[in-house]
């Protein structure tokens, strides 16, 4: 027997025409790339967006077709995103972060018929428009004031693009399965392969994302996406901010410590998102000159691990809560938040700390398990490593054109359908996971796992460390032997034994570097993580002082 509900296909264009509803006049404010402040409204972003929509399809673009964007965070990146989805065109962020080759590759691989372009990153286009047989349009993010001359074959300014047009273009009436939104993932190991989201995935994902528990995003919230859009969809916040009905603060091209303070200040913002990366950069702003965040209450980190310095800096000195989250682009990308439950009631601050350095439990629709080499379900323990496999509505089950098939149909799924996540992790026996490596960075010593990361978390703690990198070197005896790699805050020669020292007794003594090297930089990858393979290349032929 069937259920005797309505049939509401769950596409994104309702997202949008629910925050008009709801909140036509809440603000999107960003920093445009231009440099001013722009302030604009949910009932103005659908009507431009609308616009947008009609635009597209003058320009030929229909159902299924590949809309690109090489783009900032910012109101109008948001027109285009709801317009191109709103007529079933498929929205492709492009990472700017990328070599222009590998743009070029990826475009290709998309098969983008038209690219929406910001000023910034012009010039490389430029450079690789002769790459992309496939882009027909070029669309320039800006005016036509500040529209330059460029070398683009009939590049035009976005608000000549859209300006005048109508605002009745028709959104949704396809399928909910309809592919919404593609996202490659970064490509550490081959060529970057793509995710392809549909309408009914990301909606659910942000319905998971936002519960209480997960980011709980409420009207009277000031939201400030710093992660990029071209990162997994800004973690979902582009939908959520708007099904809220929460204001919107898009900090545009400017990422540093101190852009970042103006927006949170005089924006009231109360919740931000963004890698690790970004809060070194805004603490050390605060610190520097003594400011104060006054209306900030929760922060998201993730995309990498956080350190416990910026953990403690966030909730001891200035009393932001922070939610440790845990993700992949193939989980559009929400895995694991960490967050406080009944059970953590009781604890001391210290041992709140120490949870909240996991990655987390899993919101509803989130499935994990661990597993070992051969597939079998290991302990949840909280010390066992395993491989981390995850399931769920909005998590990929193959990759666009079928690149990397484990099996015939195009999959990457087990026989469960279970999602092989690449990272190792144990779970503890109250749910909390714990990411211990990548599974290619984990260190293979005599036989025993070491997590790197582990180490990198408490080596950035150490004093004069601006950052830390952890790689397996070959050992003649033990295979592989961690080397900490340290990059040391500007101006400071931090001494090898003080940090030997400083690792004593905080980490396992076999898991202890046998050595360290100092570098003016540790090389960062497209998506602000710690770039392993380029290390691991640089250090191929060290030769570790206990391997003689
Ligand atoms: P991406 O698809 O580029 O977002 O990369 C996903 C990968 O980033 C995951 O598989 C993890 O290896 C890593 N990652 C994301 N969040 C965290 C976190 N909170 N702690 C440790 N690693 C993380």
């Amino acid at each position: 027997m069937q259920g005797l509900m309505q049939d509401w296909s769950m596409t994104l264009d309702r997202v949008l025409d629910h925050a008009k509803i709801v909140g036509p006049d809440r603000e999107i404010v960003t920093r445009s790339v231009e440099g001013p402040i722009v302030r604009t409204s949910y009932g103005e972003l659908w009507t431009r967006a609308r616009q947008a929509s009609h635009a597209l399809r003058e320009a030929g673009i229909g159902v299924g077709d590949r809309v690109a964007t090489l783009a900032w965070n910012t109101a109008r990146h948001m027109e285009v995103w709801f317009g191109a989805m709103g007529i079933g065109a498929v929205l492709h962020t492009l990472n700017p972060r990328l070599l222009p080759d590998q743009i070029a590759w990826i475009a290709n691989h998309a098969e983008d018929k038209i690219l929406f372009v910001d000023l910034t990153f012009l010039p490389i286009v430029e450079k690789i428009a002769g790459l992309m047989p496939t882009v027909k349009t070029y669309v320039v993010l800006t005016d036509r004031a500040h529209m330059p001359s460029t070398a683009l074959p009939g590049a035009i300014a976005y608000e000549h693009f859209i300006a005048g047009r109508p605002t009745d273009a028709r959104w949704g009436g396809f399928d909910e399965n309809t592919a919404a939104g593609l996202c490659y993932t970064s490509g550490t190991t081959g060529n970057p392969k793509g995710v392809l989201y549909s309408h009914r995935s990301n909606m659910l994902h942000a319905f998971a994302a936002n519960q209480g528990d997960a980011f709980g995003l409420r009207a009277k919230d000031v939201v400030l996406p710093v992660v990029p859009m071209f990162h997994a969809n800004a973690w979902a916040l582009t939908f959520i901010a708007p099904m809220a009905g929460a204001k919107m603060v898009m900090p545009g091209a400017k990422l540093d410590g101190q852009s970042i303070y103006e927006l949170l200040e005089e924006e009231r913002v109360t919740f931000t998102a963004a890698v690790p990366t970004v809060w070194l950069m805004l603490l050390s702003h605060l610190r520097d000159n003594k400011l104060k965040l006054s209306t900030l209450k929760r922060v998201v980190i993730g995309g990498s691990a956080v350190p416990e310095a910026i953990l403690r800096a966030f909730e001891e000195d200035y009393g932001v809560e922070v939610v440790h989250a845990w993700g992949m682009t193939e989980m559009s990308p929400m895995g694991t938040l960490c967050s406080m439950g009944p059970q953590q009631e009781e604890l001391s601050h210290e041992e709140r700390i120490k949870l909240k350095l996991k990655q987390g439990k899993t919101p509803f629709t989130v499935e994990m398990k661990i597993v070992d080499d051969a597939g079998a379900d290991m302990p949840r323990d909280g010390k066992t490593f395993g491989r981390l496999l995850v399931r769920g509505p909005s998590v990929a089950r193959a990759y666009f054109k079928n690149e990397g098939a484990r099996n015939p149909d195009g999959t990457v799924l087990d026989a469960q359908g279970w999602f092989d996540t690449g990272d190792v992790a144990t779970i503890c026996p109250m749910g909390f996971m714990t990411i211990t490596d990548r599974a290619k960075d984990v260190i293979k010593s005599g036989g025993e796992w070491i997590s790197s990361i582990d180490i990198e978390n408490i080596a950035v703690g150490a004093p004069g460390v601006a950052n830390a990198a952890v790689i397996g070197v070959y050992h003649p005896k033990w295979d592989e032997r961690p080397l900490l790699i340290i990059q040391p805050k500007a101006g400071e020669t931090p001494v090898r034994e003080a940090i030997m020292q400083f690792l004593n007794g905080k980490i396992a003594k076999w898991w202890t570097p046998d050595d360290i090297v100092f570098v003016e930089q540790i090389p960062l990858g497209a998506t602000g993580k710690i770039n392993k393979m380029a290390l691991r290349e640089t250090f191929k032929d060290y030769k570790l002082p206990t391997a003689a």
